[in-house]
């Protein structure tokens, strides 16, 4: 058959869509066509906006007929290049956003069924309301789409509990490549059927097919929380303090974040209304969260009980537990906007690596040593994931000065932390994955058997290489 003109391609698009669900003036596509860092600009044939799941299947159906190729998009706040297209405007973005239903919750069972265009903090919100926890939790929660979420298999700020996304879906439903659906919905907990092709969906960040809707696993809504800001003498002691804790409390540490003392300059140099919770400043904290059963009180107690043993051994040098909802989000506040300090900031490098958690504290020193050498000035921002051993190990530009070649050392700085996290037995990407921008990483440090086994994977799925192509790898060559 012989391809159709990207004219008649776009025809049948607006045909499936609507003409109000097909954006094909610049302007209207702008906003989908960078990302979140910045880092990429790129051109697509039209940006594709259907409602539902038969529209997504006609839509790739269209696309793979014409051999055209196809880059899903949820809430654009990825940080690899995932979700924007090449630069040569050959490719059609589909933007799930309008595919954005909660299509049951079934609390017995602790499950809801949503759609893929659902924002995090609604999912959030709409299991509390049934009772229920959703516990996937991160600073992006207020425009990332449960679609990228799963895609990307998000990590965030409760991992140490309750795991990543891949944890916490039971189900999916997903169009393929070549436009068919598999309805993959079960919401089972127990279903030993062969290999698990939804943990390969997962995390695949849009490369195998578009997922359209997840069964999501809930939890217990906790009824009681406690959360700390901890001052702590170093890392070593960050990580021997998260030990005693998920022991002293039978592990209900929801929450163990660390932050250098960089990172709370730069909040309250950069965000509005932050500030100090201590009395004066130390070099490193922690943010300490246990979630439960039983009153707030009686957790805090517990907490505070741990803090005083901490502060006789040495692991903690000051600290404050929250004595109110709204002291709690001043704290979360704190490290939630770390992000956005950062940028506001000036130019950033970011590298989002982990270690064993046993391995942070010398991740951290060595790291901080090589970056001292090769880019003096600048300033060493690390915070991050302690408690799943996972450091963005992040640099900002010196101040006042010129970001041009501080980004061009990049690369280079990058390749080094990430040559010192896989010396450790790390990853040079916990959890914000491949995209475009860790691609030559992903072929360095999982080369071999098992570059070949994920293009194996991506050819079994996308033969034609038409689903998010140039993203995390390509399909075998026929
Ligand atoms: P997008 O950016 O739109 O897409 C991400 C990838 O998934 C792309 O490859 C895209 O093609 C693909 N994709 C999107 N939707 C679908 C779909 N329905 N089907 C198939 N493929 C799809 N990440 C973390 O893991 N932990 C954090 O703590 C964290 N904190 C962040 C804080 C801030 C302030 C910001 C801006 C980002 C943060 N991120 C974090 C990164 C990012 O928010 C997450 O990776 C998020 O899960 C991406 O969701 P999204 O909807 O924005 O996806
Ligand atoms: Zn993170």
């Amino acid at each position: 058959m012989s391809a159709p003109l990207p004219s008649a391609l776009l025809e049948r698009l607006r045909a499936i869509v609507g003409p109000r669900g097909c954006l094909e003036v610049e302007a209207d596509q702008a906003p989908y066509l960078r990302d979140e860092r910045d880092l990429y600009r790129g051109r697509a044939v039209a940006v594709v906006r259907p409602r539902t799941t038969a529209e997504v299947a006609a839509i790739v159906t269209a696309c793979a007929e014409a051999r055209v190729g196809i880059v899903p998009q949820g809430g654009n706040t990825g940080y690899v290049g995932g979700s924007v297209p090449g630069e040569d405007g050959t490719e059609v973005l589909v933007s799930l956003s309008r595919l954005n239903r909660i299509r049951d919750i079934d609390a017995l069972n602790y499950t809801m069924t949503v759609e893929a265009g659902c924002v995090l903090a609604e999912v959030q919100r709409a299991a509390r309301e049934a009772g229920r926890l959703f516990p996937l939790s991160l600073a992006a929660e207020g425009s990332c789409q449960i679609g990228g979420n799963l895609s990307t298999n998000a990590g965030g700020t409760a991992v140490l509990r309750y795991g990543n996304a891949r944890d916490l879906v039971l189900g999916l439903e997903v169009v393929l490549p070549d436009g068919s659906v598999w309805d993959g919905l079960r919401r089972l907990r127990k279903d030993n059927t062969g290999y698990d092709l939804k943990q390969l969906l997962l995390g695949a960040e849009g490369t195998l097919g578009i997922i359209t809707a997840a069964v999501l696993a809930l939890h217990p809504l906790p009824s009681a929380v406690a959360t700390a800001l901890v001052a702590v003498p170093d890392p070593r002691a960050a990580t021997r303090l998260l030990a005693t804790l998920r022991s002293a409390s039978g592990d209900q540490v929801t929450t163990f974040e660390y932050l250098q003392r960089r990172c709370l300059e730069l909040v309250f140099a950069h965000i509005e209304g932050s500030a100090d919770p201590l009395p004066r400043p130390y070099g490193h904290y922690v943010l300490a969260e246990l979630s439960g059963g039983g009153e707030d009180g009686a957790l805090a107690a517990l907490l505070e009980e741990v803090l005083a043993e901490a502060f006789e051994a040495g692991l903690a040098l000051d600290g404050v537990v929250a004595a109110s909802r709204e002291q709690r989000a001043r704290l979360w506040g704190l490290r939630e906007t770390v992000p956005e300090a950062q940028k506001r900031a000036g130019a950033c490098l970011k590298h989002d690596i982990s270690v064993p958690v046993s391995r942070v504290p010398e991740l951290i020193e060595r790291a901080t040593g090589l970056v001292e050498a090769a880019l003096p000035g600048a300033r060493v921002v690390a915070f991050g994931h302690v408690g799943d051993g996972n450091v963005h190990f992040n640099l900002s530009q010196a101040h006042g000065s010129d970001p041009e070649p501080f980004l061009a050392r990049g690369p280079d700085v990058a390749r080094q932390i990430h040559d010192l996290a896989a010396e450790l037995g790390g990853s040079f990407s916990a959890e914000h994955g491949v995209g475009r921008l860790k691609r030559p990483e992903l072929e360095r440090y999982r080369g071999g058997v098992e570059h070949d086994l994920l293009r194996a994977v991506k050819g079994a799925f996308d033969p034609l290489g038409i689903m998010n192509p140039g993203k995390v790898v390509d399909p075998p060559r026929r």
